[in-house]
């Protein structure tokens, strides 16, 4: 984020109808499965996969910005129940915000979070926490904080943001709200599907479809895409089925501009995966997060990673 003032915009915050509510509802009902049974699932590896890459860019994030502060802050928008909680927890931070459009997600994260706490070592200093449901897209989360005035050093925006491009309003509304209360020298960091490959594989088929028996992606339309409301159906194992919009980025970068904000790096998933699997550390922790056996330390005493908590293994009990 810069370092200039920032300008009043006058977003729209009335509420609009959209698919915000189909959205809540589906990761509402959407049931949380314990360790055994996600290790079951044909998307464990890619699931794991996905937790390594936030991990690894959580961490270099945090330790950028504590080069210049030591209590830092997070926005964690669009939270879900919380799968991030324990990366938080890694990196060390003084306070956490989580914001989620559902309101059951948003309480599973807040009981994750208070568990943790509990079962936390006496001596460790565990970040405090808030939480706020809201459609993010919709709402400003400053009328929602505890303190308005409150400041993030990082917002993290985690398969989320492409939620928001339904609408210019929404989207804008959704990046207001990740950057408005950052501090300068702070940064937004997402994952979002890379819209240039969709579009690359839904135009080399005769179909409007994609995907094999685990995914699929289905545009309502081929041929035309619009910047915002390009609306695709995105289908994971049963999973996920719900409405989802192409971010075009170049239009984002551009959106994102008037909140003060430069682009620092924007890369694929496997780009960041060639770049970063060369650091042992990172290769190691990809070991242990898809429960490999070449994990060179012992595999039994390992401590828990990001998505094998303690919250998941007590549940199993
Ligand atoms: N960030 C979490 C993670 O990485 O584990 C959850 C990712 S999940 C794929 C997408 C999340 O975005 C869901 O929890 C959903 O409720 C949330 N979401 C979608 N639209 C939203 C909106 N308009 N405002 C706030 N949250 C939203």
């Amino acid at each position: 984020k810069h370092d200039d003032e920032e300008e009043d915009d006058g977003s729209p915050t009335k509420k609009q109808h959209g698919h915000g509510e189909k959205v809540a509802t589906h990761y509402n009902t959407l049931q949380e499965t314990g360790l055994a049974a996600r290790s079951q699932s044909r998307i464990f590896y890619m699931r794991n996969f996905n937790n390594w890459l936030k991990s690894v860019l959580i961490g270099e994030i945090l330790d950028t910005v504590r080069q210049s502060r030591r209590e830092l802050s997070v926005l964690d928008l669009g939270c879900g129940k919380g799968g991030d909680l324990l990366k938080w927890r890694k990196g060390h931070i003084s306070r956490l915000v989580c914001a989620d459009i559902a309101a059951v997600s948003v309480e599973q994260c807040q009981v994750r979070y208070e568990y943790m706490r509990k079962r936390g070592h006496p001596n460790e200093r565990i970040f405090s926490a808030e939480f706020i449901t809201a459609d993010c897209t919709k709402e400003l989360l400053t009328d929602k904080l505890k303190d308005p005035k409150m400041e993030f050093d990082v917002t993290s925006c985690q398969f989320v943001y492409h939620y928001s491009f339904e609408t210019q309003q929404q989207a804008d509304l959704m990046l207001k709200n990740a950057c408005e209360r950052l501090r300068p020298g702070g940064y937004f960091i997402g994952t979002t599907p890379d819209a240039y490959e969709l579009v690359k594989r839904v135009e080399t088929l005769d179909s409007n479809s994609f995907g094999n028996e685990v995914f699929s992606v289905t545009f309502q339309k081929k041929g035309d895409y619009p910047l915002f409301g390009c609306q695709y159906d995105f289908n994971l194992e049963g999973v996920v089925n719900v409405p989802e919009f192409l971010v075009y980025f170049p239009l984002f970068e551009e959106m994102a501009k008037k909140y003060n904000m430069r682009l620092v790096f924007k890369k694929t998933f496997s780009q960041f995966f060639e770049e970063h699997i060369k650091n042992d550390q990172h290769k190691m922790l990809m070991q242990r997060m898809q429960g490999l056996e070449s994990f060179p330390t012992d595999n039994k005493n390992k401590s828990s990673s990001d998505n094998l908590d303690d919250y998941d293994h007590a549940k199993e009990k």
